[in-house]
């Protein structure tokens, strides 16, 4: 495993860094209280290549490896989740299935577009009775001469309030559930596709998030991405990096939280001296000091596993399950540390504990998680 970084890398991650600092973190409270989808901040991170961050360079991408993908989604994620999360379905979830399964003109239509934020993806999958059964699509798509006709319901789907395109996952095959989803890439301008608002979001609110309804909407037959029938296996291979990436959001949330709790023990005052004099609080921040660091060398561990080998199933769950718990935590501990002081609306510790809990939910939830690294664990 490797964790030395070239200075290329080192000096791409400054560049995020002050992003994060002087355009992002300055933003998060107001994206937060009007949970609006931040058009012009991702455009920003779209300039600075964000986008496309582990796209090869011929394909309009940035070159990055996983971790260095991983540590600027920890940056950017430790100003604002909501925007961390925006970029990382683009990138594990768009552009990199993109990238691995699309054909030649589907790429040459799409890929540059989505790496240079000239058009936004999101990724289709959830369902009303298809979360964690995620094969339990109801979603269809008809063959017939000319082409596919999708219909069905998705639902919770991150950028699709705004997103140009989106992999849709629906059934070709009746009957045989995950053998029979095939995949699509599907312009969200095409005729029968209805965006309805989804729920008020308790956290990473912003993220533009809406319910897909498809209506007999009709799509050439090369909107197929990948081949027919492999639609839950290219689902389950995006998830991997998505997985990766939402442990690196966890850790920049639960970061933040230390960050804060560990600034408050220092100037707030109890009993005649700061509160981070007295053991029981320095023993809470060097838990989660502690709890946090193990989640990073985790998610350092799967994305350069995702780097190196065919498959980072086990290692991406992993991530995933140590880091969305640890930033829990870290959440909460900071929460007790900062006291009266964050339990207010609109103090940074109540965000942070708000955003951080859909960590624990989407792209599998951990019971999820646990049941990925059961099945490697008994194999
Ligand atoms: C903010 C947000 C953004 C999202 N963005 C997207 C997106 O962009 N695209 C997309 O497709 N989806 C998205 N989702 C949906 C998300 O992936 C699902 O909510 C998630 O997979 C869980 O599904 P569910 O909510 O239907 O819960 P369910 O699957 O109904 O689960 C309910 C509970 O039962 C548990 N459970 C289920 N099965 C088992 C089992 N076999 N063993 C033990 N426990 C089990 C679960 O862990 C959970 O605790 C998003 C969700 C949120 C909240």
């Amino acid at each position: 495993m490797e964790f030395s970084r070239s200075s290329e890398q080192d000096a791409f991650l400054d560049t995020v860094r002050t992003f994060a600092r002087e355009r992002v973190a300055p933003r998060a409270a107001e994206i937060d209280a009007s949970g609006a989808f931040p058009t012009d901040l991702t455009q920003e991170a779209s300039a600075l290549g964000l986008m496309g961050m582990t796209l090869p360079v011929a394909a309009g991408g940035q070159g990055q490896s996983y971790a260095t993908y991983a540590a600027a989604l920890e940056i950017v994620s430790g100003a604002s989740a909501t925007l961390a999360v925006i970029l990382s379905v683009n990138n594990s979830l768009v552009a990199e299935p993109l990238h691995e399964c699309g054909s030649d003109v589907q790429k040459a239509t799409w890929l540059r577009r989505l790496a240079s934020g000239a058009a936004l993806g999101a990724f289709a999958l959830s369902e009303v009775q298809a979360g964690s059964d995620a094969g339990n699509q109801q979603t269809a798509a008809r063959l017939d001469e000319q082409g596919y006709v999708i219909s069905g319901h998705k639902v919770w789907v991150a950028n699709a309030e705004v997103a140009d395109v989106a992999i849709v996952f629906a059934v070709t095959h009746p009957g045989v559930r995950g053998r029979g989803i095939s995949a699509f890439l599907v312009p969200l301008d095409s005729p029968g596709i209805v965006r309805e608002s989804a729920p008020d979001s308790l956290g990473v609110r912003g993220l533009g998030c809406v319910d897909l309804r498809f209506d007999d909407v009709r799509v050439d037959a090369d909107a197929l991405l990948g081949e027919p029938g492999h639609g839950f296996r290219l689902a389950m291979r995006a998830l991997e990096g998505g997985r990766i990436a939402i442990a690196a959001q966890s850790l920049g949330v639960g970061q933040a939280a230390l960050d804060e709790a560990v600034a408050y023990a220092l100037r707030r005052e109890a009993f005649g001296q700061p509160i981070g004099n007295f053991q029981a609080i320095q023993f809470q921040l060097a838990d989660l000091a502690t709890d946090l660091e193990a989640a990073r060398m985790l998610t350092w561990k799967a994305a350069d596993t995702r780097d190196r080998a065919p498959r980072a199933t086990a290692e991406a769950a992993m991530a995933k399950l140590q880091a969305s718990e640890a930033a829990h935590r870290a959440a909460d501990r900071a929460m007790q540390i900062l006291a009266s002081k964050g339990y207010r609306r609109g103090s940074t510790i109540e965000r942070l504990f708000r955003d951080v809990r859909a960590s624990e939910i989407y792209q599998g939830t951990s019971e999820v998680q646990r049941m990925i690294i059961a099945e490697h664990v008994l194999a």
